[in-house]
């Protein structure tokens, strides 16, 4: 087994050959004033390029550099997770390949974390170079998210943080399959705190968040802190219900008192389409639970790894 090691930077990697080696440089950077002993958790999130070889040449020169390679591409959720795992450090940061998260920030949340608090969090005052798009919808997610859940969850913030040696424990236990990384820290508790920063653009390369992926994670983070949705079928149905009463009221009026006969095609396709329209969606938010249900019941593993580098039990042990 390697040496026990006082600082491990955890970082998920899906195709991202452009920055890997840049990141790599301005880590080792920005960790040396630290003056302690770490190590470089890389996760491959089976990427298709030459990720793998370069953190395997660079895991050649520098045995602080590891490796978990997945099986395959499993999600950025699931390498943070995998890298937690296998982290040995006692604290413990998350931080993305691409620059977007300054490593220099680094030794500002040590030293919040030597003042005594377990989970320190950038926060993120402003991001460049991202568009008003991804800017608003991350704006308005997080807020949509703080009034559904009763979990206090940050707003502004994405997983770049450190976490003392027992929280990266705690959620280690969690073995969920639906991850929200930021959601399970801030259910786990502890003393936890903020630094702010300002999030670059990408060094280089694109997003490997579409909206497809970034769509599922909002889900993902929705279903797994509230069950919220579920009880709007409740509510609207009462709604619906009363709306119906106070119609029926008036058409029985017209019935009895009126001679005027009502032709009622149009009210009727209005509230037919209406209707099924209402319980079609709310069928799907039953889906979306449901889904997710299913998916932890099967119980199998969160990832599969095909190799490691760098973790001294035998297999890929160069450098180390
Ligand atoms: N990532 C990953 N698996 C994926 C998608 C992304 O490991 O399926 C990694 C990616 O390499 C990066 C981090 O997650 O280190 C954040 O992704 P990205 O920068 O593309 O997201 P954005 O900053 O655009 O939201
Ligand atoms: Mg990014």
């Amino acid at each position: 087994m390697n040496a026990p090691v006082f600082l491990s930077v955890v970082i998920p990697m899906y195709n991202e050959e452009e920055v890997i080696e840049a990141t790599y440089r301005r880590l080792t950077e920005a960790l040396k004033p630290i003056g302690e002993t770490y190590e470089l958790v890389f996760v491959n999130d089976g990427s298709r390029d030459a990720t793998a070889k370069i953190v395997r040449r660079l895991g050649e020169a520098d045995g602080r550099v590891r490796m978990i390679d997945f099986s395959r591409n499993f999600g950025h959720q699931i390498a943070v997770t995998a890298g937690m795992d296998y982290a040995s450090g006692r604290v413990v940061v998350l931080i993305d390949a691409d620059l977007q998260d300054p490593p220099e920030l680094i030794p500002e949340m040590i030293a919040r974390w030597r003042e005594g608090y377990d989970v320190v969090y950038g926060k993120r005052i402003a991001r460049r170079g991202e568009s008003y798009f991804k800017k608003l919808t991350a704006a308005a997610f997080y807020r949509l998210l703080r009034s559904m859940t009763s979990v206090n969850i940050p707003v502004d913030t994405g997983d770049f943080r450190l976490m003392d040696r027992k929280v990266c424990d705690a959620l280690s236990s969690m073995r969920e399959q639906s991850r929200f990384i930021r959601g399970m820290v801030s259910w786990a508790g502890f003393r936890q705190t903020s630094v702010e920063y300002v999030r670059d653009e990408r060094f280089a390369g694109e997003t490997k968040y579409p909206l497809r992926k970034m769509f599922r994670l909002s889900m993902d983070a929705i279903t797994s802190f509230s069950t919220k949705p579920l009880k709007i079928a409740g509510v609207l149905g009462f709604f619906m219900s009363a709306v119906g009463f106070i119609y029926l009221l008036f058409v029985l009026y017209q019935r009895i008192f009126t001679d005027s006969t009502t032709p009622g095609w149009a009210s009727m396709v209005v509230i037919s389409l209406l209707f099924h329209g209402i319980t079609l969606s709310l069928l799907g938010v039953l889906g979306e639970y449901i889904g997710r249900i299913y998916e932890e019941t099967r119980r199998r593993p969160l990832y599969l790894v095909a190799d490691k580098l760098n973790f001294g039990d035998g297999e890929a042990t160069a450098g180390a």
